[in-house]
């Protein structure tokens, strides 16, 4: 039977061809869903942990599927940059992003800053920098307010290529974070060659705070070399109130995760921006 919701797709797996069968199914459907819209970015704000307010968001791909309902990207992306259909639907979020980023700076009045994964696949491509360039253009988006999100193996892939195009991305305005920060096997002498603003502290060193004796001394650490660098320190996955006060206390600059807010609907972000009294 389908289950609904998150694990959509995992009522396959039992062998190798209900897999492959499985794998084909996602990219005929993720395909479909390109093409009718059936995709849409959900936005989780970005806390300053000085003043409380929300200083921007990260946007979040969900998949409004026909039969299973909202689909979490955890079930879909990988299926997406194995096939390649990452590129069209990474250049669809791009342009989204960049799109609502200038709505809602409309609507404040002000700037704001939008955050956006981006895939190694995606910065593997050859035009990159022009599909940005032409997402910036065609929106009139600041490239100051966005800010895209790349992981530690994605720099390691393709190292020489892949740095020159971030220093286009960064010549642009734009900023960049290093996500899940901690998980992936780069050094911070290797992250100081990258052209790099923020880390994004992986979920995984805050889960057990402030209990866990190992963790806190982690993230003290992290967030001290981070900073003693000079990049701005992000930390995922905050939850509760006692992580919250130790992060804060560790000098973090930027919180996320549902102790805030879970990711919402670009209307439900506009409205909780609204009562934030960020104005
Ligand atoms: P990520 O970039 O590390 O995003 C953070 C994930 O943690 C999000 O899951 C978010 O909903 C979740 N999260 C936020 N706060 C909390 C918290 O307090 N506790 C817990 N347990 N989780 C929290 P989501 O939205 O399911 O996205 C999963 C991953 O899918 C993302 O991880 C990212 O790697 C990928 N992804 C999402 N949107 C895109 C996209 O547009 N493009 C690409 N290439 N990847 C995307
Ligand atoms: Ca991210
Ligand atoms: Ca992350
Ligand atoms: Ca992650």
């Amino acid at each position: 039977a389908k289950d609904k919701g998150r694990n959509a797709f995992q009522f396959y797996t039992a062998d190798m061809n209900q897999a492959v069968e499985q794998r084909l199914t996602i990219e005929r459907e993720l395909r479909q869903a390109l093409k009718f819209g059936q995709f849409e970015l959900f936005y989780q704000p970005f806390v300053d942990f000085e003043s409380g307010k929300i200083i921007g968001a990260e946007a979040l791909i969900r998949w409004n599927h026909p039969v299973h309902g909202l689909v979490s990207p955890v079930e879909f992306i990988s299926a997406a940059e194995e096939s390649g259909l990452i590129v069209p639907l990474g250049k669809w979020v791009l342009k989204t992003a960049c799109y609502q980023a200038k709505g809602i700076q409309k609507a404040l009045g002000r700037k704001f800053r939008i955050s956006v994964n981006l895939s190694a696949r995606q910065l593997s491509e050859s035009d990159f920098v022009k599909t940005l360039d032409g997402c910036l253009n065609e929106t009139g988006l600041d490239p100051k307010t966005l800010e895209l999100e790349v992981t530690e193996s994605t720099l390691m892939e393709d190292a020489e290529s892949v740095i020159l195009k971030l220093r286009e991305v960064r010549r642009r305005g734009c900023s960049l974070a290093i996500d899940d920060f901690g998980t992936g096997y780069s050094s911070l002498s290797y992250l100081k060659r990258l052209p790099i603003t923020s880390l994004k502290v992986d979920r995984s060193f805050v889960k057990d705070l402030p209990d866990d004796e190992e963790d806190r001394e982690i993230t003290s650490l992290i967030v001290a070399m981070a900073k003693s660098l000079h990049y701005e320190v992000i930390v995922e996955g905050v939850e509760t109130p006692e992580q919250h006060a130790f992060l804060a206390n560790c000098g973090c600059h930027i919180g996320q995760g549902y102790f805030y807010s879970r990711p919402l609907p670009v209307d439900h972000f506009m409205t909780l921006l609204f009562s934030d009294g960020s104005e």
